[in-house]
């Protein structure tokens, strides 16, 4: 196999996706481990992988819930196999616990949330909650007031590497903030990226970036083709309670979608087109707009404390000068819990989301330490909690690393990798734009794995996963999932398991553990992760993002 093989391509060989540059000169890329670590990565065995998932996703577990019983005994496992391992643990005071304070939210029926336009014009509208509005209030006060002017903000973004500023410093203290979901539409890969989407679309920059700014609240047009999903969505998503970790930073009184009508009738009570509002926006020349009407809300919420646990081990690295500096890997090892209220199964095991990113995580934790040479970096696992509730866990190990971002290489991040047999593809969606890349397509060679490009950009599936926890702190980091392509079977079949699993297993009570799963593909994608991750810890110079991407801004900041 591969032991200490040094292969050399060249960095701009392979077929990167159109229009990212990978790297500006012709360089030399070796994939060389040593024999140490070829020996340590031989004896990761898919079998460990599956005895790990067979635990956690046991009916004992009850699906694992943040802050349940189920799931303080999966930290508590994880945290014994660390310990077993001989990991140093990295987690509050010695321990391998990491304690993650949460809060939970419900908007109550006494909420008001009506729209008052000017004195002698038409009359207030008072919205109805769930079918014309959603709204949270982020504070995590049980009573917040809002009486305040609403300002229009085109897309809410401001993006310097595009030279783009909705804002145009105009003071937004004490508004509430009207604007589009999604980014301004181009083809241009050099103009947000094309028809990929950035984090600037996401409704989560809106509101984060409206706080800063100090606005009050941010009202969000939901309009379908914009959003990408029905109201519908928008609806579900955003009734029953919400999970926010405890709050640390500026956060908003209201934040809340409205419906497409309700805009349209907002603007044209302050004698606005909306129509025109977005086609205006569209433009580098757009200025804000005060609409006069204002936004009266009294939101009124149960809080609810509670916490859960990230469980964080680390085996030093053994170079004087780079053992401060780590590389991390990570995988959420909470589910959905259990619904007492439904009839039939009601636990949601999470067998493949996220057992399987665990067992994974475990398995090249006790690689790592069988191995009898170390790398220089020193490497930290990292089990997350809350990925279920908005990647909660990821985003407080991302504000409090024991090991400073600036100073993190890398983070390789699993979620839900299906035992489907031995892959013949690897999918490493945004590692193209970080400077490791052409080191991640020579070990995609190595291991004779086609890299499968991400089917749909537009839909940001990079911004959703626990990696980007850690890249929003600067932190270079991707998944690493298997494609489409399996040994013995076509493309077709591949699709047809991938369709099955998310129509009839994603998020259901059925995402269980069966004996005659087959974990191979698991343990190609840990021996993956192994080789990546030892010469991501090995690197001389640290890992950045490539020049332009939205996230070197954030690299530059951290160190
Ligand atoms: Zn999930």
């Amino acid at each position: 196999m591969i032991a200490a093989v040094s292969l050399l391509v060249w960095a701009e060989g392979g077929a990167p996706p159109a229009a990212i540059p990978v790297a500006t000169k012709r360089e030399a890329v070796s994939v060389r481990l040593p024999g140490a670590a070829f020996a340590a990565m031989e004896t990761i065995n898919p079998e460990h992988i599956r005895w790990h998932v067979r635990f956690l996703s046991h009916d004992l577990l009850e699906g694992r819930g943040t802050g349940q019983r189920g799931g303080d005994i999966a930290a508590e496992y994880i945290a014994t196999q660390f310990a077993e391992y001989g990991l140093k643990p990295a987690g509050d005071n010695g321990s391998y616990l990491q304690k993650v304070p949460l809060v939970g939210i419900t908007t109550l029926p006494e909420t008001k949330f009506s729209l008052v336009p000017k004195q002698g014009q038409s009359a207030a509208m008072n919205l109805k909650p769930l079918d014309e509005y959603v709204a949270y209030d982020q504070t995590q006060q049980t009573q917040s007031d809002v009486d305040a002017e609403i300002v229009y903000v085109g897309y809410g973004i401001e993006a310097p590497e595009y030279n783009w500023d909705d804002y145009k410093g105009v003071d937004v203290r004490g508004k509430v903030l009207l604007m589009l979901v999604n980014e301004p539409p181009s083809d241009d890969p050099k103009f947000f990226k094309g028809k990929t989407l950035t984090y600037y679309g996401r409704w989560t920059y809106k509101y984060e970036e409206a706080a800063r700014k100090g606005a009050v609240g941010v009202i969000l047009i939901h309009r379908e083709d914009m959003a990408s999903y029905p109201w519908e969505v928008v609806r579900n998503s955003n009734s029953g309670e919400k999970s926010y970790l405890k709050v640390e930073g500026p956060v908003l009184k209201v934040a809340s979608w409205v419906q497409l009508d309700v805009a349209r009738k907002l603007t044209a009570d302050s004698g606005m087109d909306l129509e025109k509002m977005m086609a205006d926006a569209r433009t580098r020349e757009f200025h804000p707009v005060n609409l006069g009407t204002k936004l009266k809300a009294h939101m009124v919420s149960n809080v609810r404390h509670f916490e859960s646990n990230n469980v964080l081990a680390m085996l030093p690295g053994s170079d004087r000068n780079l053992k401060d500096e780590a590389v991390i890997y990570t995988a959420h090892y909470d589910h959905l819990g259990i619904r007492p209220d439904m009839p039939g199964d009601n636990i949601y095991n999470g067998a493949v989301d996220n057992a399987t990113g665990c067992g994974i995580l475990l398995e090249l934790a006790r690689a790592f330490s069988v191995a009898k040479d170390r790398p220089g970096r020193s490497i930290i696992f990292a089990a997350v909690t809350a990925e279920e509730q908005g990647l909660l866990g990821s985003e407080y190990l991302g504000k409090h690393p024991p090991v400073p971002a600036g100073k993190i290489a890398l983070d390789l991040n699993y979620d839900a990798v299906p035992p489907a047999g031995a892959p013949e593809e690897v999918e490493v969606s945004g590692a193209e734009r970080t400077t490791f890349y052409p080191w991640v397509q020579a070990m995609a060679k190595e291991f004779r794995l086609a890299i499968r490009p991400d089917a749909r950009p537009e839909a940001g599936h990079y911004y959703r996963s626990d990696h980007f926890s850690l890249a929003r702190v600067g932190i270079p980091a991707f998944s690493i999932n298997e494609g489409m392509k399996f040994k013995g079977h076509d493309e077709a079949w591949g699709l047809a398991q991938d369709k099955e699993y998310t129509e009839k297993h994603y998020h259901q009570p059925s995402d269980e553990y069966h004996p005659e799963m087959d974990f191979v593909g698991d343990g190609a994608m840990a021996r993956f992760g192994f080789a990546l991750g030892w010469e991501a810890a090995s690197f001389t110079r640290l890992i950045g993002w490539q020049k332009g991407d939205e996230l070197e801004a954030a690299r530059i900041k951290s160190q």
